[in-house]
């Protein structure tokens, strides 16, 4: 049976737009035609045929990079809005859609136990990142930004763009940020704000929270969480014992970064920054001349570095949160443990077979891995040709450079001098991954055979 993507999202589309119509039925029709209109069935076509050229992105059989398929009412609700297209800027721009996106900020906040939160949705999470560092750039001016070697390369370029020094703290055998490195920077005190990664892009790894926390008893620094990637896997139930404790020390931080377009199930343009401390808000004070005319309250645009931005994300974003409450123990819950199950499984089953090295368990549902292989370069060859078989075969997987130090089986001949290798990598960010590790694995078996068999 071949693959069909879901399309009851077009009747309800339909249904909703007649609904939204009657609300401004009092005006008169303007008889308004989009130009071109006739030439659609044309251009549409061509549109789908460009479309083709993509890897199949919401099919199981793509575990390679961060990509998951927005849920239908996602894609239905922000197609929806764009009817009226809001514009979450200010409130007389989008009157619904910015006490919408307040609701679904203030739940996302609520997963981390804030009651009270300054925050807002961002285009992504850069922006979001970028906001938090700003913030601390601006509360702490002179003083540095720490971020670990596994966290993502946005800090650096963020600090960059910021002019705020940045120290990157090296990380351990496990990805994440190494304490005494941290400690021994802190002595200085030099370090303004410590990035503390919660599930890093490259292998999902947490950074040790309670450890960072004990020291930031001791220097005071603020502490950011990215969670872009990770942060929702506070809902799920099958943590290990040390993972969970990071996730729950999580509302400690000074700011908080999570992404909805990773695990929120929206389609790209949502991330979101949130702040413990609402009088954070002043940072942004702004005398715009523009905007702002219909109420006394804080507008979102006056506590957002970008200023346009999609109302129509809030409103896919809120729609999703009636329909999968991020809450532990339900659907949207469930299907978090679901695809860390899968990983697990993956890696189980990788480790327990000698032609490949798995460095650690996956703390989330990131599987990193290594063929075994004699030296450095062809641990990389081999990853290389591993991935374009099993690409071949239908199965899109990931590559990743990996620092040496995480494969001690991996001994560099002398003639080598490199501190990481290219492994290969799996985000498994479909539930349905989990019934389908079987079937990955038989293709990555086949491609492996396939490259070792030339
Ligand atoms: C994806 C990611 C980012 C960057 O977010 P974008 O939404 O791609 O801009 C930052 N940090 C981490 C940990 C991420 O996984």
């Amino acid at each position: 049976m071949a693959m069909e993507f879901e399309k009851d999202t077009l009747d309800a589309l339909a249904k909703a737009l007649r609904e939204v119509e009657k609300g401004f039925a009092s005006l008169p029709g303007w008889g308004a035609r989009a130009p071109g209109l006739e030439r659609m069935p044309e251009v549409m076509q061509q549109v789908a045929e460009r479309l083709q050229d993509n890897y199949p992105y919401f099919h199981p059989l793509y575990a390679g990079q961060m990509l998951k398929p927005p849920h239908p009412i996602a894609r239905a609700a922000y197609a929806l809005a764009t009817w009226i297209n809001p514009n979450n800027h200010a409130l007389d721009g989008g009157r619904a859609s910015s006490a919408m996106e307040r609701e679904a900020v203030a739940e996302i906040a609520g997963m981390f136990g804030w009651k009270t939160h300054l925050g807002h949705l961002t285009s992504g999470g850069t922006m979001a990142n970028l906001e938090a560092l700003w913030a601390a750039g601006r509360l702490d001016p002179g003083k540095k930004i720490a971020a670990s070697a596994q966290a993502h390369y946005t800090h650096h370029r963020i600090a960059s763009v910021l002019g705020l020094p940045f120290v990157e703290i090296p990380a351990d055998a496990r990805g994440r940020m190494d304490m005494q490195a941290l400690a021994a920077r802190l002595a200085s005190g030099e370090i303004g704000c410590v990035v503390a990664t919660v599930g890093t892009t490259g292998a999902g790894s947490i950074d040790p929270l309670p450890e960072i926390l004990m020291l930031r008893d001791r220097h005071h620094f603020r502490l950011h969480v990215d969670a872009a990637y990770g942060g929702y896997f506070s809902l799920a139930g099958n943590l290990t014992a040390e993972t969970r404790e990071a996730f729950d020390l999580i509302g400690q931080a000074n700011s908080i970064v999570v992404d909805p377009h990773k695990h929120g199930l929206q389609p790209y343009g949502c991330g979101c920054v949130l702040f413990s401390d609402p009088g954070v808000g002043a940072l942004y004070k702004h005398d715009s001349p523009y905007t702002y005319f219909t109420s006394a309250e804080l507008h979102l645009g006056e506590i957002s570095l970008e200023c346009s931005r999609p109302g129509a994300s809030a409103v896919a974003l809120w729609a999703t949160q009636r329909l999968l409450p991020i809450e532990p123990g339900g659907e949207f819950a469930r299907g978090l443990e679901a695809c860390r199950e899968a990983a697990l499984s993956l890696a189980k089953r990788l480790d327990g077979d000698s032609r490949w090295l798995v460095p650690f368990p996956p703390e989330l549902d990131i599987v990193v891995w290594a063929p075994r292989a004699a030296s450095v370069r062809l641990v990389s060859e081999l990853s290389h040709r591993i991935f374009d078989a099993a690409a071949r075969r239908g199965l899109h997987l990931a590559l990743i450079h990996l620092p040496l130090s995480y494969f001690p089986a991996i001994q560099p001949d002398s003639t080598e001098t490199h501190d990481t290798v290219l492994c290969l990598r799996s985000v498994l960010m479909k539930p349905e991954h989990r019934e389908w590790v079987d079937r990955i694995l038989v293709i990555l078996d086949a491609a492996f055979e396939e490259v070792r068999g030339r």
